[in-house]
């Protein structure tokens, strides 16, 4: 490296590590201008952390890094709809020098304790812990624990890095070791710890109480949603969450029942066709049911792309809503959740320990394994699938009627869930 020029995932060796930059412009007198490229349209502390490790490379290598700066899109940039992507408005750059350099001092701290810790063999034996799960979930996670105690300490909610401290030094590897009444336990702490050692079903007496608690009609609601973080249609802005699918259960005070689907299996905008046979559903609907918050922020996200849909979802967003999936992680619990709260694990564990309830049919809620999509991931990628320029139109009717199938099981789901626990 003696001539100006730009690199492009450039390696450098130095201080006991190998880093590796995105983009490295070199001036005449050899100094470095480092710049990392990001999806996010944030500059978040592990990409300073990033940056700090590669200057540290870098500087103890022998050369010299006059800037480093991050390129992540920019959320303010809205797409025309077009093929082009103008890179300088669609990127934000940020100068993160000073912010990085820093964090040089406990860099070196954090290379000296990673290299101890592959250095000691007994690094393998040590059990599962918060760091499986953030900053991001590992994926050898499952295996990880059936290789560990039952019921380890990584399933407990809430777990964090101080208590999970605390429970280590007691040598507490499971969650079937804890006390229930230790005073360091939050309440949904302890009602895991009770399900586990009760081996059944806890339910809080407000769960049933809330459930009870609607408007009719009810109208169990399940949306498809397809995230894009490089905006594609007109008017939208990075990392939109798009719903391409619904479904909806409606149940009458009176005990009838029926649902309504919609799936967009176009690759044409799906949001107004969507939208708007959504809130034409729920025009009367007392209490609308979900699973997982985020439906509302997502509906509100798209209110000011479309001056039309405004009203309309506004009205959508007025209706009271019982989100069931936070009343089940403040209320209920059994072992076999085995930590996750994701709407498919739940409802086939208490469809399980609840068999004993006599409940109708629903015809929708067939066997998940008569379904090609089991979960909002699969069908977001069918649905990525659909959209694609080359698909076939047989295949986009293919997979368009897969996710109906997903949409209308997931609000039986929802519905079922209701008439489990209430
Ligand atoms: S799940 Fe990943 S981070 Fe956790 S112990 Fe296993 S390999 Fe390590």
């Amino acid at each position: 490296m003696g001539k100006p020029g730009v690199l492009f995932h450039a390696a450098f060796r130095g201080g006991d590590v190998e880093v590796r930059v995105d983009i490295v412009l070199v001036s005449a007198k050899a100094e470095l201008d480092l710049f990392e490229v990001k999806a996010g349209t944030t500059v978040k502390p592990r990409h300073l952390q990033d940056i700090a490790m590669q200057i540290r490379a870098i500087e103890t290598s022998s050369f010299q890094v006059k800037s480093a700066s991050i390129l992540h899109l920019d959320p303010r940039y809205v797409h025309d709809g077009s093929a082009n992507y103008p890179v300088h408005k669609l990127f934000r750059s940020v100068d993160v020098t000073r912010r990085a350099r820093r964090l040089l001092p406990r860099v070196a701290e954090q290379i000296e304790t990673f290299a101890s810790v592959l250095a000691d063999e007994s690094t393998l034996e040590l059990p599962t812990g918060t760091w499986c799960k953030n900053p991001l979930p590992c994926p050898f996670l499952p295996r990880c624990t059936k290789q560990g105690p039952a019921h380890p300490l990584v399933e407990l909610p809430q777990l964090n890095q101080q208590l999970e401290r605390r429970f280590h030094e007691d040598a507490v590897e499971s969650i079937t070791q804890l006390d229930p009444q230790d005073e360091g336990l939050s309440q949904q702490q302890r009602r895991v710890v009770r399900a586990i050692a009760l081996k059944g079903l806890v339910v809080e007496p407000f769960v049933p109480e809330e459930l009870q608690d609607v408007d009719w009609p009810l109208c169990f609601v399940h949306i498809g949603w397809h995230l894009e973080p490089l905006p594609r249609l007109p008017k939208t802005k990075p990392w939109l969450k798009l719903p391409f699918a619904w479904s909806v259960h409606r149940i009458g005070q009176t005990g009838y029942v029926a649902s309504q689907s919609f799936v967009s299996a176009v690759a044409d905008d799906p949001r107004r066709p969507v939208l708007e046979s959504l809130v034409k559903e729920l025009t009367d609907a007392g209490t609308v049911v979900v699973y997982g918050n985020g439906h509302d922020e997502r509906l509100r996200a798209l209110l000011d792309l479309d001056p039309e849909l405004k009203p309309k979802l506004r009205s959508l967003l007025q209706a009271p809503l019982l989100e069931i999936g936070s009343l089940i992680q403040h209320g209920v619990y059994h072992p076999d959740f085995d930590g996750r709260f994701e709407m498919p694990t739940v409802h086939a564990v208490l469809a399980e320990a609840l068999s004993h309830l006599e409940r109708p049919p629903i015809a929708e809620l067939i066997d998940a394994s008569d379904l090609e999509i089991h979960d909002d991931d699969e069908a977001s990628r069918a649905y990525a699938k659909i959209i694609a320029k080359r698909t076939r139109t047989t295949t986009r009717e293919k997979l368009g009627a897969e996710i109906d199938k997903w949409a209308k099981r997931s609000s039986a789901v929802l519905y079922d869930l209701w008439r489990l626990l209430k």
